[in-house]
C-alpha cells in the first residue's frame, strides 16, 4: 500500500513537471514567434537629476505583449530568453532599437539598455554595440549598459575584459541592482564602473527601516568617495526624494517621477530634433 501511494505520489509529481515543461517550452516557442513577428516593444522610464529635477536619461526596458495572456513580465521572460540563448539576437535588437530612438532625443540625455550575462558569452558582443551606435549616430557617451554582478561572477576575467572593451568604444557602464548580491564591493574592485544604481529594496524602506537608511547612505557615501555617480532606483515618494537629495545623490528613477511607457511618449517629454527623414 505504501508503496503503491508513494508510486502515484512520484506519479502525479511527473506528471506535473512534464506539464511545467510543457508550458514552459511552449511559452518559449511563443516568445521566439512573438520576437519573429515583431511583438517585442520597448518601454523607457525616466531617470531624473535629483539637483535639477530634469529628466537626463531613460531606461528601456523589454515588453512583450502575449496575444492572448497579455503583458508578460521581463522577470519572467528574461530568464527563458537566456536559457534558450534567444537573449543574444533580441538584446541586439534592443541595442539598435534603444539607440536609434535615443538618437532623436536631445543631447545629452542618454539611454540606458540592460545587458545579461549571456550576452557577455557571445563573441559579437563589443561589435553589436559599436554598430547600434554606428547605425543611430549616438554619441557613445549617451549610452549606458546597465549590468548586474553576475556579470563579474561567472567567467570574472573574460567579462571584465569585455566590460573595458565596451567602454573603451565611449559609453559608460553602470552596476545595477546594487547591494542584492552576495559580494557587491568585491565588484567595484573589479572594475571601475561609472555608476551604481542602488537597489528598490533599500529605497523602498528609506525613512522607514533604519538600516536601509544607513546602508543608502553608506552606498551614496561611497559612490561619492570613488568618484562614483549614484542612482536611485524605485523612487515612489517625495520623502523618499527628500532623502535621497538630503544624502547627496545624484539621480532618481521611479513612479514618482515616472514609469515606463511607449517610444513616442517618452520622446514627447522632452525636446526632439526635428525629423530629417520627412
Ligand atoms: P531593472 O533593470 O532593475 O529595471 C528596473 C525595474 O524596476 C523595471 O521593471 C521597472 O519597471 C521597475 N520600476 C521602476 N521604478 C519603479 C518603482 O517606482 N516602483 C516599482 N515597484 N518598480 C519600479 P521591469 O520593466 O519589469 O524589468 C524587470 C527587470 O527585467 C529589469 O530590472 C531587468 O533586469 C530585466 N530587463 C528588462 N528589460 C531588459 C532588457 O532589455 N534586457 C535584459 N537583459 N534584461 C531586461
Ligand atoms: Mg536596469
Ligand atoms: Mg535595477
Ligand atoms: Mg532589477
Amino acid at each position: 500500500r505504501a508503496k503503491a501511494d508513494g508510486g502515484s505520489v512520484a506519479h502525479g509529481f511527473e506528471a506535473a513537471m512534464d506539464s511545467w515543461a510543457r508550458s514552459r517550452r511552449r511559452r518559449e516557442t511563443d516568445l521566439h514567434e512573438a520576437f519573429a513577428r515583431g511583438d517585442l516593444a520597448l518601454a523607457f522610464q525616466p531617470v531624473v537629476g535629483v539637483r535639477s529635477r530634469a529628466i537626463v536619461g531613460f531606461e528601456a526596458l523589454l515588453r512583450w505583449h502575449h496575444p492572448v495572456e497579455g503583458a508578460i513580465s521581463p522577470a519572467e521572460f528574461v530568464p527563458l530568453a537566456e536559457e534558450s540563448g534567444l537573449i543574444v539576437p533580441i538584446g541586439a535588437w534592443v541595442l539598435r532599437q534603444a539607440c536609434a530612438e535615443a538618437s532623436l532625443w536631445v543631447d545629452p540625455v542618454r539611454v540606458a539598455v540592460n545587458l545579461s550575462p549571456v550576452q557577455f558569452r557571445d563573441p559579437g558582443l563589443v561589435a553589436t554595440v559599436r554598430e547600434a551606435l554606428a547605425l543611430s549616430g549616438l554619441a557613445p557617451h549617451r549610452l549606458e549598459l546597465e549590468v548586474t554582478e553576475s556579470v563579474l561572477l561567472a567567467a570574472s576575467e573574460a567579462n571584465v575584459a569585455t566590460l573595458h572593451a565596451l567602454r573603451d568604444l565611449g559609453v559608460r557602464i553602470a552596476m545595477d541592482d546594487f547591494g542584492t548580491g552576495y559580494c557587491s564591493l568585491s565588484y567595484l574592485q573589479k572594475f571601475p564602473f561609472d555608476k551604481i544604481k542602488i537597489d528598490r529594496s533599500f529605497v523602498s524602506q528609506l525613512g522607514e527601516n533604519a538600516h536601509s537608511t544607513a546602508i543608502v547612505r553608506a552606498v551614496i557615501g561611497l559612490g561619492a568617495s570613488l568618484g562614483i555617480v549614484t542612482v536611485a532606483e524605485g523612487v515612489e515618494t517625495e520623502a523618499q526624494f527628500a532623502h535621497l537629495r538630503e544624502e547627496g545623490c545624484e539621480e532618481v528613477q521611479g513612479y514618482l517621477f515616472g514609469r515606463p511607457a511607449p517610444a513616442a511618449q517618452a520622446g514627447a517629454l522632452i525636446r526632439r530634433k526635428p525629423d530629417l527623414a520627412a
